[in-house]
């Protein structure tokens, strides 16, 4: 029992641990002390597993709230024409759990005065209490916009009209820990804040070992946000967390990943399709070295995962000591070319990751999110439809109408995800 009782006390420690190293980015020693005071009380969400699911849910089914003045409290710049801004939360509130943001801006239009109100996604983890963070790009300004720019310009102690959106439904759930194994995420531009902020959660989630796989494309080295966050995200988790960057405008040095998008770049920086994971053999073109096709870094340390381009044989989750040796039964199921019932292979293979590991938090693990993949595409319109084809409107009796998925086409139809291993955010 008291071998039992110090596992369960070291898991906790480390859980805490990466939880505040996680959190801690330079904004964070910037914060008011209130601030600081509430921080502390949320250090304790990595306490159990079932305190952790407890706590989940109660961020997902946070609800919206009316317009209200937040206090920024700090700005930092996150690259080209962008900021981190940390807003207060106001008296009464103390997570923002899964919500949205939304900004509002009382303006003239031709002397006429026009409310504009614009979509923010924050970036800070949902359970950081007292403050949250938006990445926000400031554009030149023209009639019926400057949001961006009215954001970033304005000082710490100065105050924004904001609202609080409830959380974002992803196949039929909020809840985004503990659903899949396999995570990849493809960004352009700001399309990164709502994929940077499931990474830190998935990351920062001490039960599921959940690998997450981030393909940000750009125009230029330039345009890369948030470079040293992510740099940061990769030091902590240099097995579970990968970042290939791919530019649409490199410079003439750049040896890197370039375009918007490929069949080949999304089997190079992305976990394969869950059809692939089971039944595809590594294809001829992925056993290059790992070298071959991926840029060099922006800065060092910046990308390059460790499974190279034979990912589809060397899952990050699986190489991790802490699967306890289960990673080569796996590699034997999914590689085998004469495997004739490889799904049946792949239950029993999962069944033993799920209950040898060596470590009781992966053993907490839901055996139901084992072997999944999950595929977020977040950009600019045009750009998600290149990736997953376009987004649609479903139209409502009251005349509302709420922006759908639509049917899954484009790049990752072509690389063999299906719908549900998509979500177009
Ligand atoms: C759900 C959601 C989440 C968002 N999260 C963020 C975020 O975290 N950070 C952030 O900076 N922005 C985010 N945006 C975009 C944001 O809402 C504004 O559109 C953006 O700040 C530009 O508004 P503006 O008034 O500053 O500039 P505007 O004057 O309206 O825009 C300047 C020009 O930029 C282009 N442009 C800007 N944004 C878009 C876009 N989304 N789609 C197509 N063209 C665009 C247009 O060509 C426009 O002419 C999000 C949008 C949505 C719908």
């Amino acid at each position: 029992r008291r071998r039992g009782l110090a596992r369960g006390i070291m898991g906790t420690a480390r859980c805490l641990a990466a939880h505040h190293m996680a959190a801690g980015t330079r904004l964070q020693r910037v914060a008011l002390p209130a601030t600081r005071q509430a921080q502390s009380q949320c250090g304790k969400l990595c306490g159990s597993a079932s305190s952790v699911i407890g706590t989940a849910q109660r961020w997902t089914h946070l609800t919206a709230t009316p317009w209200q003045q937040y206090t920024l409290l700090s700005k930092e710049p996150a690259g080209a024409h962008s900021h981190l801004l940390r807003f207060a939360m106001p008296e009464g509130e103390q997570c923002l759990g899964m919500r949205g943001v939304k900004a509002l801006l009382e303006t003239q239009v031709d002397g006429e005065p026009q409310k504009i109100e614009k979509s923010y996604s924050p970036v800070s983890l949902p359970s950081d209490a007292g403050f949250f963070d938006l990445l926000v790009k400031t554009y030149p300004p023209r009639p019926g916009g400057g949001l961006g720019a009215f954001l970033c310009d304005l000082s710490a102690g100065e105050t924004a009209t904001l609202r609080l959106k409830p959380p974002r439904e992803i196949h039929g759930s909020p809840d985004v820990v503990n659903r899949w194994q396999h995570v990849g995420l493809v960004a352009a531009g700001t399309g990164l804040a709502p994929l940077f902020q499931l990474a830190r959660i998935l990351l920062n989630d001490c039960r599921t070992l959940a690998s997450v796989r981030l393909l940000f494309i750009n125009r230029s080295p330039d345009d890369i946000l948030m470079a040293e966050q992510l740099r940061d995200l990769q030091r902590q988790h240099p097995t579970r967390f990968s970042v290939v960057h791919s530019l649409t405008r490199p410079p003439a040095d750049w040896t890197g990943l370039q375009g918007r998008g490929s069949v080949q770049m999304a089997r190079l920086a992305l976990p394969p399709p869950r059809r692939a994971n089971v039944q595809q053999p590594p294809q001829a073109g992925m056993q290059q070295s790992p070298q071959a096709g991926m840029q060099q870094p922006p800065q060092a340390g910046m990308q390059a995962p460790p499974h190279g381009n034979s990912r589809h044989l060397q899952e990050p989750s699986l190489q991790n000591s802490r699967t306890g040796g289960t990673g080569i039964e796996r590699r034997q199921a999914t590689s085998s070319p004469n495997s004739s019932n490889a799904s049946t292979l792949e239950a029993s293979t999962t069944d033993r990751l799920y209950t040898n590991s060596a470590d009781p938090e992966q053993r907490e693990m839901h055996p139901s999110s084992l072997g999944k993949t999950m595929i977020f595409v977040c950009g600019r319109d045009g750009f998600v439809s290149t990736w997953a084809g376009p987004r649609t409107r479903s139209f409502h009796q009251d005349g509302t109408s709420l922006k759908a998925q639509g049917p899954l086409s484009g790049i990752l139809e072509q690389s063999g995800y299906s719908a549900e291993e998509v979500y177009k955010y």
